[in-house]
């Protein structure tokens, strides 16, 4: 044992999995956990790893779900998280449903048992020495005087409290003998956005229908720090004024619908670029707390989404992220302390399986760093890859919002060879198309296991 130890801050799921990624690697690490002498607004127990809400992974589905994949990758790399996840497995259909208690308490056990591993109990409140390796994996609920101390030395865009989510349509979904390719006053690309129109009767039903529609309560801690003005979920501006979007986001000026081009539409809906291989699109202002169900119903009664497919839903929780693709290198280090590596939620990822992978991928690369090895990100067609990549490098670094994994942000799968009589196949679509995902997904996961020499 040669190295120092590697501080970890924050002993939940991403933390947990970068110190025993660590340890394989002979590497010691000091997992600094504030619970329980203070405690978050979501957690009940004093356990490394709790799950903080349902008690499920989600899909296990590895040939048509994207996270099942991501299943997958992580229990090929012997992950904590995963190996624990699957000895305290409950029945749950095709999810991986857990016993939360033995699940959590598993983890616990084989980290405190490790002779490389030290659990120290604390807050950290500061950011580290510069001189000290340090993975920062304090998650969605970051105690303030660190998430501060973050922002004090990245400036004041790079950290938020809230993510403000609108809903991602798969751009293959859309209805393009509805919709159109078009900037406001022809600025920018002409690709930049697509728009779908609304005429008088179908916009004031769809005010109506945001008005009445379900929604998602703020939690009682969540109401302390309320959203912001710029920020506002659709159906508070909705609420203040029948006409208030279509005189925002939903206003119509500059824009000339190429279907009719002679009528006017009353308001315009507009989807933006939501990553860099333009299969997902966000609906530009559209950030809710409707219920998402409610969001399908009333979505999808947007000229031109009828048949929407969504790779996310809208909303709004309480969540501390960093604004990563300014700030970290492809290791996921700060670029402007690269000492600083970032895991698991606060990075930009969302959901259990996903800041497991990211905190996979840390533990990973400071190791490789502490060896002197060198070791390449996962490529983008692999799921480790595909949510590394929208940490690293989405589309706009502006809106920057945290994700699930899905399969909107691999590449495209290559086209098919051509028929035998010379004509082109036609495009995947449905299970073969998520079967020809996964299926190249395993092949450049394996081979980049089998390059890595860490
Ligand atoms: C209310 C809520 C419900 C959620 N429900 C789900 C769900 O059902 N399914 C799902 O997939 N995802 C859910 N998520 C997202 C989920 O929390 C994260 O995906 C996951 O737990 C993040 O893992 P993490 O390791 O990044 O953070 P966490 O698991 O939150 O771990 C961070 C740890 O850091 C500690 N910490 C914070 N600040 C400090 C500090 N300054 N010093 C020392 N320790 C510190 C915390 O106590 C915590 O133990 C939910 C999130 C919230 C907030």
């Amino acid at each position: 044992m040669k190295n120092k130890p590697v501080h970890i801050i924050g002993g939940g799921l991403a933390g947990c999995e970068a110190a025993w990624q660590l340890v394989k690697a002979d590497i010691p690490v000091i997992i600094h956990e504030m619970r329980p002498s203070k405690n978050t607004d979501a957690h009940k127990t004093d356990c490394l790893a709790e799950l903080v809400c349902s008690n499920s992974l989600r899909s296990d589905d590895a040939e048509y779900n994207a996270v099942g994949l991501m299943h997958e990758e992580l229990r090929k790399c012997d992950s904590l998280i995963l190996v624990s996840a699957d000895k305290h497995r409950v029945p749950a259909g095709g999810a991986l449903a857990v016993d939360r208690e033995g699940f959590a308490l598993e983890i616990q056990e084989r980290l405190k048992n490790h002779p490389l591993v030290t659990i120290s109990r604390e807050e950290i409140t500061k950011l580290p020495p510069e001189d000290q390796t340090t993975i920062i994996a304090t998650g969605p609920l970051t105690s303030e005087p660190l998430a501060n101390a973050i922002k004090d030395f990245t400036g004041e865009d790079s950290l938020s409290f809230f993510d403000a989510i609108a809903p991602i349509v798969y751009k293959d979904s859309i209805d393009f003998s509805k919709a159109w390719y078009q900037s406001r006053y022809d600025k920018g690309d002409s690709t930049d956005y697509i728009n779908c129109p609304m005429n008088k009767e179908q916009y004031y039903a769809f005010i109506e229908a945001l008005i009445e529609g379900e929604k998602i309560e703020f939690h009682e801690w969540e109401k302390k720090t309320q959203y912001f003005e710029g920020c506002l979920p659709i159906e508070v501006m909705a609420e203040r004024g029948k006409d208030t979007l279509a005189f925002g986001p939903m206003k119509p000026v500059g824009l000339t619908n190429q279907h009719e081009p002679t009528i006017k539409p009353f308001a315009i809906i507009q989807l933006r670029q939501d990553n860099a291989l333009d299969t997902l699109r966000n609906i530009v202002g559209f950030q809710t707390k409707l219920k998402h169900g409610e969001q399908k119903r009333i979505f999808r009664t947007i000229p031109g989404l009828e048949k929407a497919e969504f790779a996310k839903l809208g909303g709004i929780h309480r969540n501390s992220f960093i604004n990563s693709p300014v700030l970290l290198d492809e290791h996921l280090r700060l670029k402007a302390r690269p000492s600083i590596t970032f895991a698991g939620q606060i990075t930009g990822c969302e959901g259990y399986v996903e800041s497991t992978a990211a905190g996979f991928l840390a533990g990973k690369f400071v190791a490789a760093q502490l060896s002197d090895k060198s070791i390449s990100p996962p490529p983008n067609t692999t799921a480790m890859g595909a949510m590394l990549n929208h940490i690293i490098s989405g589309i706009d670094e502006k809106s920057f919002q945290p994700m699930n994994i899905n399969f909107g942000l691999f590449p495209p799968p290559p086209p098919l060879p051509k028929r035998e009589d010379g004509k082109k196949q036609r495009k995947l679509k449905g299970r073969d198309r998520k079967k020809a995902y996964t299926e190249r997904a395993v092949i450049d996961f394996n081979e980049w296991l089998g390059i890595q020499k860490c």
